[in-house]
């Protein structure tokens, strides 16, 4: 079977946790062996790394502050992050980044925030997973201040335009695919622009139990993404590049692993 890493999983929220074992169980049938439970905030974070100890084979976890929660940044933040960051089974530093679409909280508090967590990474030479949306050209402006003292950098869920990939790209940063690419209406771009992405820089990711993709049958009643999934957006990505299922998922496998040191 195909085996695959979900570099997005959003495992603490009440979704999934509610029947946390039988998601596990459907992401193993599915191949999914591993996954990435995104850290939110530095609660979300403690939370993740409790959930590693429990699959420890199977979890790891980021921590960061997401900028819907940039208000909740304070003296304390980063040293917390620090501290999580250096627990076993932490692989990255976010998700950080600027979201300017639903501004939860205020754009400077987003920005201190994200430089924060930057230079966090840079300390620690850990990868970042990064958020950006609808904030490119500010976000871009941030992360060439940094981007010669960090690695590894994602920009998770790209939905973005044929600019900003290249720009993304430019900055040699990976591009994380959801199935944003199976909306027949709103993902059109995308799957053009999986054309124009390096093979090497493709990562995949669900971001359950968000974006449930829509072409999914059955429809699940829940409306409940989750990883189990990953082999759908696989298909699509592999369908919108011209490639064999197989090659991607091996390509693929090989980023991930290679991205957050498996
Ligand atoms: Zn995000």
């Amino acid at each position: 079977m195909t085996e695959l890493v979900d570099i997005g999983v959003n495992l603490t929220s009440k979704s999934l946790l509610r029947d946390l074992d039988g998601v596990m169980q459907r992401a193993a049938d599915a191949g999914v062996r591993q996954m990435v439970v995104t850290g939110t905030s530095i609660a979300a974070s403690e939370q993740a790394l409790e959930l590693c100890a429990r699959f420890p084979e199977r979890l790891l976890f980021t921590c960061g502050i997401h900028p819907h929660h940039a208000s909740e940044w304070d003296a304390l933040s980063q040293d917390r992050l620090r501290k999580l960051a250096q627990q076993p089974r932490a692989c990255a530093i976010g998700e950080t980044g600027l979201d300017f679409n639903r501004s939860y909280s205020p754009h400077e508090v987003q920005e201190t925030a994200f430089r924060r967590q930057l230079e966090l990474a840079a300390e620690l030479e850990m990868p970042v997973f990064s958020h950006q949306r609808d904030a490119h050209s500010r976000f871009v402006e941030i992360l060439r201040d940094y981007r010669d003292r960090i690695g590894k950098i994602v920009v998770h869920c790209f939905t973005d335009s044929r600019e900003a990939l290249l720009d993304y790209l430019d900055l040699d940063c990976h591009i994380g695919i959801t199935g944003w690419i199976c909306d027949e209406r709103r993902g059109l771009e995308l799957r053009q622009l999986v054309k124009l992405t390096p093979a090497e820089r493709l990562l995949l990711e669900t971001d359950a139990p968000y974006l449930l993709p829509r072409d999914l049958q059955p429809r699940p009643s829940t409306r409940i993404n989750e990883p189990a999934y990953l082999p759908h957006i696989l298909e699509a990505v592999a369908r919108h590049r011209n490639q064999a299922i197989d090659a991607l998922a091996a390509q693929c496998l090989e980023n991930s692993r290679r991205f957050f040191d498996l």
